[in-house]
């Protein structure tokens, strides 16, 4: 438990707790410093970012998260274990694909269009709309050179399949599917994966206990905050042991 840095523990914790779920992704990749800054983080093309966030966990809560299914024939719940090594690997969706980022998408009419794989800014962009997934890919097209101006009222809804076929083509990492068979009833399930908000299930659940180490150390040693912080794990765990085991 106390492998993980703590002092990217407890800034995720506080400054992605009030933000909405669409950007806690972006605030946890940039408090770990791994994106030049948060507006960098929100620019990211989603494929991108969930593999940073699975990047992350990997390292700081280990490589497979657990999820639950639930089965909508039969009420029964199930546990499911996601790879996310796969995701921080890149390993997921096509590698050639993502790396261009766009593609170019002819549409109905026969007219080309540049569609790309949505960021967190489009995300927060389109949130609370009716036309929530509509909005979103038109915000996705523009001229083949990427410089023109969207096609958002002009695009039906053939077109918008052509669109969203390729966003989820190109989105890669993005839109990984976990899939089971229900045990009780045979029925086939599929969920997608949220590498985000696994990320931030573990941070909320492992902050108390990091606030109880700060706490322990500080009351023990009359340390500051910071100082606890910048403690590497090893030796946090070995001054708790210490702290801990005398109480014991
Ligand atoms: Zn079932």
């Amino acid at each position: 438990m106390a492998t993980r840095e703590l002092g990217w523990l407890l800034r995720a914790w506080e400054h992605a707790a009030d933000v909405v779920p669409a950007a806690r992704g972006a605030v946890l990749v940039d408090e770990a410093g791994l994106v030049e800054d948060l507006d960098a983080a929100i620019d990211l093309p989603v494929d991108q970012l969930a593999t940073l966030v699975a990047r992350l966990h990997t390292e700081q809560f280990g490589p497979t998260a657990e999820g639950v299914l639930d089965c909508d024939s039969c009420g029964e719940v199930l546990e499911v274990e996601v790879p996310l090594d796969l995701v921080a690997a890149g390993s997921v969706g096509s590698a050639a694909v993502a790396e261009a980022g766009s593609r170019i998408v002819v549409l109905d009419s026969g007219r080309p269009v540049r569609v790309r794989v949505p960021t967190t800014r489009d995300l927060l962009a389109v949130r609370g709309r009716d036309d929530v997934a509509a909005a979103l890919l038109a915000r996705c097209v523009s001229t083949v050179d990427g410089t023109g101006a969207l096609y958002a009222p002009r695009l039906d809804a053939a077109d918008l399949a052509l669109v969203d076929a390729a966003v989820e083509e190109l989105a890669g990492a993005a839109s990984v599917v976990v899939r089971a068979r229900c045990p009780q009833c045979g029925t086939s399930l599929s969920a997608p994966v949220d590498v985000a908000a696994f990320l931030w299930n573990q941070v909320e659940r492992e902050a108390p206990a990091g606030l109880a180490e700060v706490a322990d150390l500080a009351s023990s040693f009359g340390w500051a905050e910071a100082d606890i912080l910048r403690l590497t794990p090893t030796r946090r765990s070995a001054y708790l042991a210490l702290v801990r085991g005398a109480d014991a």
